[in-house]
């Protein structure tokens, strides 16, 4: 038999095997091999062969020669633990390979980041059949130089595999494996090692499938899992003894930990273990920071009991009310979206009755202004934080703030942060709103919080500035000391507390490069956006304010897909003029410099109420009177809005979008409505009217509301509420409540199809436009037009030029026969890989 040439696999440093740091290759328990260090992201065929197993997980690959060699290469070191993440299979068990063929393809960055190494076995698994003549090792390989020669063995046995047979009685036990990853290559080979101790020929079978103990790759194509039921057979003189081994070195858990349990919904448990070093979190601002630790802590602001007399105590309070209020007004004017929404909330909570009322009756009784105040407001956050419902305990933050800026008034103390050093990532155990504000952009880069929620607004407001950030980190946050080395990985719900020099550098790379890729998306953001085979997509921007105009215009939106006009008709005690609504939809068509904007018709109502339409309250604001619903109640209101949206200048590029749709009488009431106004108003042409897709009972029925609707375009926050009946707003669910559910994708073909009817585009100006995983799916399903945030659409557009449609819909075809977001998210990363 011919010597059998192994190439490269992959390209990178090749090492002697007995330089891979675990002793189960090291010592060459599974066969002797070489090791490579890989620089690239792929894994090749390093001959001709036929694939014998692939492990679910995608970490590991056996390959079997015609000669009948069998090479086991191993990626990573404990990379079973990702449990599939970073890798993509290009092969499936049974395929023939060629040499140079796609084996495997690979996440370099995220392997460095979370396996303990990249270093990859190339190992020839049946050792007493096939040796190795010719090793390369000690120098860089490229991708098919050669690297090892394998020859077969004089004498082999007949089946070296199974071990032969032995003569006597069978013995039998059956047991439930407590392997976190079942049998993969490492128990494999530690059992094999146990087994040739003894005589006795044992044998593993799960199912209908048997394999010998001492043929790994026997024992990986059994694919056993945790808590899997296995079958083991002993026969021969020392069977028993080899049977009790066995069984007791399984059942003893081989040193892998159990699986961690599911995590907990956010609300009812936010995640809060250390592990690893690592703390836990909830995400509450995306994106990566390598710094120091520094703790800011709020000094209680002392204020004494007694008071001055009563009309002291009550001229002091009402000036400090005059001041403060006036700073909220100054700070308004100066701020917009969330950040101006929150400051105004604040405004409106200073002027509460019940806040004045309950601190004159306490001045009244002899107190001082600051005590009196303290007294009237802390109950009440104190009641919020206490009550069940998560969302209104984050709102007792927004109290917390306002205490403290009147005390400080109050009392003559300053309230700014004080100032840290460069690259801090500041720890506290709660942060008000406006300390956010007072931060120093220059030198906090990111911030981890004991207490707080997602949605609270210190999360807003991280979110706007781009501050990665963590809530929810828990009591164990607390024995940090001050600058402790921390790499706070937002995105990712975690913060790695003093990690060693290669998980820093690693970091810093990661960083480095993003900010790279970053600038140059940047530079490329003005091109049009076209995927890779030439297919026009429209990167478009959602807006909520003038500021967020010019940000996406910076930031090359090619339009708006959704101006969310509620900014106009929140925090005010009447509704805005058409005079008032036409000067700011004009602001913001001006900052787009001619672009095609989206104005989305009010979608107020439930849990955002208006205070001047008097709406009762509602047990299920979401199923109630909110979006279309409201404009068609209030028929004034809604004509004020179209008349002014009418009559920006130039004629043509507002269009007018209806919220909340569930069927066509809703969108012809609209209709009717713009076309009176425009007729009043002299328009020349008919004005595009399109829906958005947010219910199912529109996504279901999209060819019905396409035959009147200019445009559709999928809300996918609202529609994968509806859909899932889980309320985007409680974070008891938040867990569940994933845009890439198979339902919701199933919804968003729909809705495509039904357009293509008719000839409409369908948009998506839903979060899921925003997320780069979802966007190729978007794509393959039928999306034409992409209405993001606006700080991401350089990515967006950035990532859509690499896409090609046909692997667009091959693959959004594979997420629609997923069974659940998660297994559609799996399949995502692995088409981003
Ligand atoms: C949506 O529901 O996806 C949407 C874009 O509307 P909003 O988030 O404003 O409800
Ligand atoms: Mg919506």
């Amino acid at each position: 038999m011919a010597p059998i040439l192994l190439s490269a696999p992959m390209q990178g440093w090749a090492l002697p095997i007995d330089q891979v740091p675990d002793a189960v290759f090291a010592d060459r328990m599974l066969g002797d091999g070489v090791a490579i260090d890989p620089t690239g992201d792929g894994l090749y065929a390093p001959c001709d062969a036929t694939v014998l197993t692939l492990l679910d997980s995608g970490h590991a690959i056996t390959l079997r020669t015609a000669e009948g060699a069998e090479i086991l290469i191993h990626i990573g070191l404990d990379t079973v633990a990702l449990g599939g993440r970073g890798f993509s299979p290009c092969v499936a068990v049974g395929d023939r390979v060629v040499t140079g063929a796609p084996l495997i393809r690979f996440d370099l960055d995220l392997l460095v980041r979370e396996a303990r190494a990249v270093v990859t076995p190339i190992i020839v698994v049946n050792p007493d059949r096939f040796a190795i003549t010719q090793y390369t090792t000690d120098r860089q390989v490229a991708l098919g130089d050669p690297l090892m020669t394998i020859e077969p063995v004089a004498g082999i046995r007949p089946d070296a595999a199974t071990g032969g047979a032995v003569a006597g009685d069978i013995l039998t036990r059956t047991i439930t494996v407590p392997l976190a990853h079942g049998i993969h290559a490492r128990p494999a080979a530690r059992l094999g090692a146990l087994a040739k101790r003894y005589t006795a020929d044992v044998t593993v079978t799960r199912d209908a499938n048997t394999s010998s103990i001492l043929s790994p790759i026997g024992l990986l194509a059994l694919g056993v899992r945790y808590n899997d039921s296995i079958t083991l057979d002993a026969r021969g003189p020392d069977a028993a003894d080899a049977l009790d081994a066995i069984a007791a070195l399984i059942l003893s858990g081989m040193d892998e930990a159990a699986p961690a349990p599911a995590p907990a919904p956010a609300a009812a448990s936010p995640a809060r273990a250390a592990i690893d070093g690592a703390l836990l979190g909830v995400t509450a601002a995306p994106g990566l920071a390598v710094g120091k630790a520094r703790w800011f802590r709020h000094a209680e602001i002392d204020v004494s009991e007694q008071g001055q007399g009563i009309a002291v105590e009550n001229e002091r309070f009402a000036s400090a009310i005059t001041t403060l209020a006036a700073r909220l007004a100054e700070q308004t004017r100066h701020s917009a979206g969330a950040q101006k929404a929150i400051v105004e909330a604040h405004a409106a909570m200073l002027d509460d009755p019940v806040l004045r009322d309950g601190t004159q009756s306490q001045i009244a009784a002899g107190r001082s202004a600051g005590h009196a105040w303290r007294a009237t407001i802390r109950p009440l956050a104190d009641a919020l934080r206490a009550g069940s419902d998560a969302r209104l305990a984050e709102r007792a933050d927004d109290m917390l703030d306002l205490e403290r800026q009147l005390l400080a008034v109050l009392e003559g103390v300053e309230t700014t942060v004080p100032v840290f050093p460069p690259e801090t990532i500041l720890l506290a155990d709660d942060l008000l709103p406006s300390d956010i504000l007072a931060l120093d952009r220059a030198t906090v880069i990111g911030l981890c919080v004991a207490r707080g929620g997602p949605t609270s607004h210190v999360a807003i407001l991280a979110a706007t500035i781009g501050l990665p950030a963590l809530v929810a980190v828990g009591p164990a946050l607390a024995p940090l000391a001050d600058g402790t080395p921390v790499i706070l990985e937002a995105s990712e719900g975690l913060m790695r507390v003093d990690p060693d020099a290669d998980t820093l550098v690693a970091a810093q790379v990661r960083l480095a490069q993003a900010e790279m890729r970053r600038a140059d998306m940047l530079a490329r953001a003005g091109e049009l956006c076209r995927m890779a085979d030439g297919t026009r997509i429209e990167a478009f921007a959602n807006l909520g304010s003038i500021g967020d105009a010019r940000l996406a215009r910076d930031n090359g939106a090619e339009g708006s897909g959704l101006l969310r006009t509620e900014f106009l008709f929140l925090e005010r005690e009447s509704a805005p003029s058409v005079a008032e609504q036409t000067a700011d939809y004009q602001a913001i068509a001006d900052a787009l410099d001619g672009r095609p904007l989206i104005v989305r018709l009010l979608d107020i109502g439930g849990d955002k109420p208006a205070p001047y339409l008097p709406m009762d309250a509602e047990e299920n604001p979401a199923l109630g009177l909110r979006g279309i619903r409201v404009g068609l109640a209030y028929p004034q209101m809604l004509e004020d809005q179209v008349r002014a949206i009418l009559s920006v200048r130039p004629t043509g590029q507002c269009r007018i979008m209806v919220p909340m749709i569930a069927s066509l009488d809703e969108l012809r009431a609209v209709r009717a409505a713009v076309d009176r106004i425009a007729a009043e108003l002299d328009l020349p042409d008919r004005v595009p009217v399109g829906v958005m897709i947010e219910t199912p009972a529109a996504a279901v029925t999209a060819d019905l509301i396409a035959s009147e609707a200019e445009f559709l375009s999928v809300g996918t926050n609202d529609l994968t509420q509806y859909t899932l009946a889980m309320d985007r707003g409680n974070p008891a669910v938040a867990s569940g409540i994933d845009g890439l559910h198979p339902a919701v994708l199933r919804l968003i073909a729909q809705t495509c199809k039904g357009g293509a009817v008719h000839g409409r585009w369908t948009g998506v100006c839903g979060g899921l436009a925003s997320e780069p995983l979802a966007v190729p799916i978007l794509i393959g399903l039928g999306v034409t037009e992409l209405s993001c945030a606006p700080a991401i659409i350089p990515e967006i557009k950035a990532l859509v030029a690499t896409l090609g449609m046909e692997a667009c819909r091959e693959h959004a075809t594979a997420c629609l026969a997923c069974t659940s977001a998660a297994q559609v998210r799996t399949l995502a990363r692995e088409f981003a890989a």
